[in-house]
């Protein structure tokens, strides 16, 4: 009897409990749906980056996946019709945990399970099941530093292999990859995407094995420079699940097994993974974190709304540097360094005073790893608004940051290249630069690279005294 394998955030065939599960008992109907927000009743649309990383994902998994069934609609009909029309005894899947998705899967089990089939899901996507790792007193951590040390003592069960010689069931009502219509047209703002990225389950793995190899010596220190290849670029393979946390987890303690003198650097990068872990968590508990502020105290906040303003920063036109290059590789790659993310982050939260809401629908646009856990949690952490967040009050200089982060300036050369020649000193604040040192470089303010939009110590003032109506209302 075969059995319907519906893959969603799991586009791998290795680790992948559901699909490996099915694959034992008998033949197997491989399907992923693409589904219009107003029938799945999500919230936050993918976004363009992530319309073109899933294109390409799919591809992938339809290369090693072959009969992998590409439908369009509403899940909640598509999935118990097709079962049905194939009379599928069996409708297996790998857990989501975005609420919209939660909601829907309880949706279509109850469904499923009052016509007699057998729906069941598995445990894909993360280490540890929200209600498997809670505090003492049984409730969710709301605090990092004790959810990483209960995380870092559970066992993580070992990755499975991928299924060998899987029956596929044929199927011929699919769509065509291109029919999805995840790809830009005109314009095509992704060309040249596939020179930097390898979507899919092979380039995910090669990414991670790059990265042990070159990156990881050194990571505790040097993940927080950007002008360094000392990341993995792992999160749009995560986000995806073109690789399980599990396999990672695990080539990890291998190599720091075989390495002894890489123990921290492979632990600095678990417990990273353990952020991710923790941001889904947050969202499973609190399943307004995209919307709401995670402290209700912030809703007193008052934020300005200024379109001009958002779209400077979008487009990296803010007058700071570090900021400017940090948007810009994010618009020209889908890929933003995470010291720059929050330096971006903050800069239009505190110094702009726009709200948060902005920057993660900006941010979810345009990241190929946008995920709606580690974004909003990672927002409302910058905002100050979210749970363990960053302390309010302690507001990110853009100049000192880049002074500190790209010491010889080599990110922001990359990034903003009207800029290039200007010496290392005057890099990061250009506008303090004496008007010799500008014209040597070839740099005309306000014509060729913009005034800052906003002077640091007053923007600095003005988010402090917001910050007053907050701390009244706490
Ligand atoms: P590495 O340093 O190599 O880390 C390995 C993995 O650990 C990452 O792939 C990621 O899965 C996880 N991780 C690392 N840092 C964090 C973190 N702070 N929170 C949660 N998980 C983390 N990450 C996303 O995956 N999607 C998002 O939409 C997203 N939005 C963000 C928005 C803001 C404002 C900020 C400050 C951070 C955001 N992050 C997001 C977290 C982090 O910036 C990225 O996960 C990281 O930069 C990805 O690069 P990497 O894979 O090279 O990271």
């Amino acid at each position: 009897m075969t059995t319907l394998v519906w893959f969603r955030q799991d586009l791998r065939t290795g680790d992948n409990p559901a699909f490996h599960q099915a694959a034992m008992q008998g033949p197997v109907l491989p399907v992923f749906i693409l589904e219009d927000p107003s029938q799945s009743g999500e919230t936050h649309p993918l976004g363009r980056a992530s319309r073109w990383w899933l294109h390409h994902s799919l591809a992938a998994l339809k290369a090693a996946v072959p009969g992998l069934v590409l439908l369009r609609g509403s899940a909640r009909h598509l999935i118990p019709h097709l079962a049905a029309k194939i009379g599928a005894k069996a409708v297996f899947w790998n857990r989501c945990y975005e609420p919209h998705a939660i909601e829907r899967d309880s949706d279509i089990k109850s469904a499923l399970t009052s016509s007699g089939v057998n729906a069941r899901s598995f445990k894909a996507s993360l280490l540890h099941e929200p209600w498997e790792l809670q505090t003492g007193s049984g409730g969710p951590y709301k605090v990092y530093s004790p959810f990483w040390k209960a995380a870092r003592q559970r066992e993580v069960a070992a990755p499975l292999p991928a299924p060998g010689n899987v029956e596929i069931q044929a199927y011929d009502h699919g769509k065509v990859l291109d029919d999805l219509g995840l790809l830009p047209k005109r314009p095509n703002w992704a060309g040249g995407w596939e020179r930097i990225w390898q979507p899919g389950e092979e380039g995910a793995r090669k990414r991670l094995h790059t990265f042990l190899d070159e990156g990881l010596d050194g990571y505790s220190s040097l993940r927080d420079r950007p002008d360094l290849a000392n990341v993995s670029r792992l999160s749009p393979h995560l986000h995806f699940g073109e690789i399980s946390p599990r396999q990672v987890w695990h080539e990890v303690c291998e190599r720091m097994a075989a390495e002894v003198r890489l123990a921290d650097d492979g632990t600095k990068l678990l417990a990273e993974i353990a952020w991710r872990e923790f941001s889904q968590h947050l969202l499973y508990d609190f399943p307004k974190l995209p919307e709401d502020n995670w402290r209700p105290a912030f809703d007193a906040y008052p934020w300005r709304e200024s379109t001009e303003d958002l779209a400077r920063w979008q487009q990296g036109q803010t007058g700071y540097p570090m900021v400017d290059a940090g948007m810009r590789e994010l618009w020209q790659t889908g890929y933003m360094h995470n010291r720059v993310r929050m330096i971006t982050a903050s800069f239009l939260v505190k110094h702009l005073r726009l709200h948060w809401r902005h920057g993660e629908a900006w941010f979810r646009d345009t990241l190929v790893d946008a995920d709606l856990a580690n974004n909003s949690a990672n927002w409302q952490w910058v905002a100050g608004s979210g749970a363990d967040a960053a302390p309010y009050f302690r507001i990110f200089s853009p100049i000192t940051q880049g002074r500190k982060f790209d010491p010889e300036g080599h990110y922001i050369r990359r990034w903003v290249p009207e800029l290039r020649d200007l010496g290392t000193a005057h890099l990061f604040a250009p506008f303090e630069a004496p008007q010799d040192a500008l014209q040597q470089a070839g740099v005309e303010l306000d014509r060729n690279y913009p005034l800052p939009m906003v002077d640091h110590a007053k923007a600095r003032q003005a988010a402090l005294d917001g910050y007053e109506a907050v701390k009244r209302a706490g």
